[in-house]
């Protein structure tokens, strides 16, 4: 326990702590430290304040021009008004029953006000601020006279129960009996990038003597935020490395040559040499930890399955893990579909070198599900497809060698840990991770900074264009009408089409409070009325969320099947179908009420269609306006076919602190200055460094001061975490 640890209740006293415990979750010195100034006001410069907006919480250095008292009305008492100003702005802020601020509020003064803008019958105030004056007579408050006495002065997120200026003069006495503290950051590293101390950087950011104290500061903690988190995924990447696995040995096994030879396209580069990279690190002795990535139809799946013939070739088990029971039926038909007579071993025609593909899902039948387990535990079934509850439940597996996690989100390092159960004698399995959505590279190191990457980072050649169109029904009502004859020629060519709607309908929440807008479109609603009208004359199915697996299987079966008698040519749907699904015959995929859905989301669903060599079509539906945002959103969806540029432009339309609670929990409380979007020297830099020091220590037995750090932020990570859960 270092002074870092210290409560600061016994350093500033109760009620301060108890302010700052409250309205920031600051409970130790290390904490407060780590609350940075917002911004820095300037002596001799005022805040500009044209540019605040209402209801924004602001603390404004700014002058007094005009002072009135005056009676109220109805009741007794007065109101003390001053106008503030920046020298062209101005604000009103007013004092109920303050006579005696009268003595202390005069014209030519400035100070700190600190409130919420409020707009009253017209004009801008600021009601009940919190303020302080400059020194000037104000020798009554010693405490305020010294705070202010410097040039810069630091802006902090303030609370209405604990000011700006509380807590400057709370950080003055942290730092003054702080001494001398360790360093998390080797010397050695900070001298390559000429960065200042940690306790230099920590007084320059709280007590700057000029914007380059506040710069210098600035850049050493961010670095240090990048070079904590990258020794973290650095010491987990080395952990992993260092466990046992047996090697998968599989050149030239007579599965994954059959298989290649059956393919009906040829690889594309990057699908050759990311196999490759991955039965390298299949014959290695300790588990391979990867991330597959690449573009919506980039061919990940593809690659996955290469990986599980080349282990079943070894001799060895893979499980395919998908997040959601659809996308696991789905998997296992379409890899029974690609294998053919590889995946009938011991039926008649069936390959002797061939495997079995087993299903394992929750719903199944008692019978059904104990032979899949059978096969699983006899090594019969070379590939088993199931849900993340297969690792969970208690599945044997007569050699696990293989795990392939589709979709990452939900599979954190609680699931990983998990899998040391299922692998014999105290070996790994190796681990392969496929995401379902593409990631910019700043992302990627964060977030999946403990993986090996690797990105596919072309489409195969010849694949049949997505067209999207942008269908604006308020504007052109009859743009309606057009897109169900659309949807009706499509089903005429033997094509599918999909229809995504965002609620499920009737009485579900509704999704849509406000009873000026139109209702949204609903699944329910909607299937019901185009088989009554629009398209009565084709085959509409419906699938939600609120459906058992066993109806959501069956319908599915039914939409892919273009010859079934009970076959599906229009599916309207939720989301549901966002991820992963795969209808080749798909080429039309309608979004209404698309202004509702995310970025990443719009361009997963895109993907569904165009897949099988046909030509595939969007329509965003929408009866936004032309000109807002969430138009704009949709013509950006529009304009590209381009998912990694479209993630980057989602990721920026969303705070900071979202994007990596969007891919996933945790991480997010330890970065304060590092924005990851746009830090990617500092990241690219700080993983580098880390790797060195972890590499030459792995326990950091050399770096105490390190290890305590990333102890403190691996705590912090998790009570994150556990919050969320
Ligand atoms: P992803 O999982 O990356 O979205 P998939 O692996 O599902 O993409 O591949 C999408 C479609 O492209 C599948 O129908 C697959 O069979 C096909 N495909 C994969 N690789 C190739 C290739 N090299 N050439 C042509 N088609 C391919
Ligand atoms: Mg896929």
């Amino acid at each position: 326990m270092t002074i870092l640890d210290t409560n600061l209740t016994g350093v500033l006293g109760g009620k301060t702590a108890k302010a700052l415990s409250k309205a920031f979750g600051i409970n130790t010195v290390d904490d407060l430290l780590h609350h940075y100034p917002r911004r820095y006001a300037e002596r001799g410069k005022l805040s500009d304040l044209a540019s605040l907006r209402d209801g924004e919480s602001v603390t404004v250095l700014a002058e007094i021009e005009s002072v009135t008292v005056r009676a109220m009305r109805a009741r007794r008492g007065s109101i003390l008004e001053a106008i503030i100003t920046d020298g062209k702005g101005r604000l009103s802020v007013t004092f109920f029953n303050q006579k005696w601020r009268e003595r202390e509020f005069r014209a030519g003064r400035s100070g700190l006000f600190s409130g919420e803008i409020s707009d009253y019958r017209g004009k801008r105030q600021l009601a009940h601020p919190q303020c302080v004056l400059f020194p000037e007579g104000i020798d009554d408050d010693p405490e305020a006279t010294a705070a202010f006495a410097g040039a810069i002065i630091p802006v902090y997120p303030a609370s209405g129960t604990i000011t700006s200026w509380q807590i400057q003069a709370a950080m003055r006495i942290v730092l003054d009996t702080l001494g001398e503290i360790d360093d998390p950051i080797p010397v050695g590293v900070l001298e390559r990038h000429g960065l200042v101390d940690r306790a230099t950087a920590l007084r320059m950011i709280h007590r700057p003597e000029s914007m380059d104290d506040v710069e210098a500061a600035r850049e050493r903690l961010k670095f240090e935020e990048a070079f904590c988190l990258q020794a973290i995924l650095a010491q987990r990447r080395a952990e992993f490395s260092s466990m046992p696995a047996t090697a998968r040995e599989s050149v030239g096994g007579p599965l994954l040559t059959d298989f290649d030879a059956r393919l009906p396209f040829t690889l594309t580069d990057g699908q050759v040499s990311i196999g490759q990279e991955i039965f390298d690190d299949l014959a290695a002795t300790h588990p391979m930890h990867r991330l597959v990535q690449g573009d919506v139809g980039s061919g990940k799946t593809l690659v996955a399955l290469r990986a599980m013939l080349a282990v079943v070739d070894s001799g060895g088990q893979a499980a395919l893990l998908a997040p959601t029971e659809v996308l696991a039926v789905q998997h296992h038909r379409s890899i029974t579909r690609m294998l053919g007579e590889l995946a009938q071993r011991g039926q008649l025609g069936g390959a002797d070198h061939g495997t079995r593909v087993a299903l394992l899902t929750g719903s199944q039948r008692t019978a059904t599900r104990r032979k899949e387990l059978l096969d699983v535990i006899t090594g019969e079934a070379g590939i088993v497809v199931g849900t993340h509850a297969l690792i969970q439940d208690s599945v044997e597996f007569r050699d696990l060698a293989l795990v392939v996690v589709d979709e990452q989100h939900r599979f954190g390092v609680e699931q990983r840990a998990a899998l040391a159960a299922k692998s014999r004698n105290g070996t790994r399995p190796h681990v392969l991770v496929m995401t379902a959505t593409p990631i910019p590279r700043t992302i990627a190191m964060t977030v999946f900074g403990d993986l090996d990457i690797s990105t596919l980072s072309e489409l195969p050649a010849g694949r049949s264009p997505i067209t999207t169109h942008v269908v604006p029904v308020s504007e052109k009502p009859t743009h309606a009408a057009r897109v169900w004859e659309r949807a009706s020629e499509e089903v005429a060519h033997g094509h599918r089409v999909f229809i995504v709607c965002p609620r499920i309908g009737d009485d579900d929440d509704g999704g849509n409070l406000d009873a000026e807008e139109s209702p949204l479109n609903s699944v329910i609603d909607l299937a019901e009325r185009l088989q009554g009208l629009e398209l009565s004359h084709v085959r509409v199915g419906t699938l939600h969320g609120r459906m058992s697996p066993e109806e959501k299987d069956d319908i599915m079966r039914r939409f892919a099947d273009v010859n079934a008698v009970d076959g599906i040519d229009v599916l309207v749907s939720t989301t549901v179908i966002e991820v992963g699904v795969d209808v080749p015959d798909a080429t039309l995929m309608v979004i209404m009420d698309a202004d509702r859905f995310g970025i990443s989301q719009l361009h997963q669903m895109r993907g569904r269609v165009g897949r099988g060599g046909l030509p595939g079509l969007c329509l965003l539906v929408t009866s936004s306006e032309n000109g807002s945002p969430s138009r704009e959103r949709l013509a950006a969806v529009a304009s590209t076919i381009d998912g990694f540029e479209l993630s980057q432009l989602d990721l920026e339309l969303r705070r900071e602190g979202d994007v990596l609670g969007a891919v996933q929990s945790g991480r997010r409380s330890s970065l304060r200055l590092l924005e990851v979007l746009r830090d990617e020297d500092v990241i690219a830099r700080a993983r580098a460094d880390a790797d060195e020091v972890i590499g030459e220590d792995p326990t950091l037995a050399a770096h105490p001061t390190l290890l305590s750090a990333l102890a403190r932020l691996t705590a912090e990570e998790s009570t994150d975490y556990l919050e969320k859960a």
